[in-house]
């Protein structure tokens, strides 16, 4: 069994709760899928993983932030105690696990433009090219409004490109994606994170 943490502050979070079971499913592992709001909802359910979706970043700041429902505090510095809980981090999600605003260390260390691409009719679809996840070397991405990343670290691993930029990073045990996975049929990097899950329970 899996416990996973799915940030439900606004954006693309029902999609992802379709993923995840879907992922599951095809892995045979048995899912507990627990919708955070609050930081009451993270100390309950105690989240073997996390999902952080995208979405719009500013507004999931306005509504997890420590004037809100105090979530994104939480879950920040309950990532920095763990760095081998595993997080997908997609989209808005990224922007905010490179920018935290809280007072403390970024989540991963590439930095990262919002609205690089332009806007919202900007958005497209594109096959990228994967490494280290999964057993296919290619993947659909979907990018809505997405983020660039602007540096890549050293310390993080590249594993998605599309053409000859860098689309999706993983920092340990946080993948960081600009597209949005859950939009694809593909369940790679959703099953990704489940297996991350069970292999950390059992280690
Ligand atoms: N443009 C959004 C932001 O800046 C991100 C877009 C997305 O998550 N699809 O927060």
């Amino acid at each position: 069994m899996v416990r996973i943490g799915l940030v439900m502050l606004q954006g693309a979070r029902h999609v992802h709760a379709t993923a995840l079971k879907r992922a599951a499913e095809e892995a045979g592992v048995e899912l507990e899928l627990h919708e955070l709001r609050t930081d009451a909802d993270l100390f309950s359910c105690q989240p073997e993983a996390i999902v952080l979706p995208g979405g719009e970043s500013t507004t999931m700041r306005l509504t997890g932030g420590a004037e809100g429902s105090g979530l994104l505090p939480a879950l920040f510095a309950w990532m920095r105690a763990d760095p081998s809980l595993p997080v997908l981090g997609t989209c808005a999600g990224v922007i905010l696990l490179a920018d935290p605003q809280d007072g403390g260390e970024p989540l991963i260390h590439s930095s990262i433009d919002r609205n690089a691409y332009g806007r919202q009719q900007d958005s497209f679809q594109a096959e990228l090219t994967i490494s280290g996840i999964g057993d296919s070397n290619i993947f659909s991405g979907v990018f809505i409004r997405a983020p660039r990343f602007a540096e890549i670290s050293a310390n993080d691993t590249v594993v998605a490109t599309h053409q000859d930029e860098v689309v999706g990073i993983r920092n340990g045990a946080r993948l960081a994606l600009t597209f949005h996975p859950e939009l694809s049929d593909d369940t790679t990097f959703h099953r990704w994170l489940l297996e991350a899950a069970l292999l950390r329970a059992t280690a």
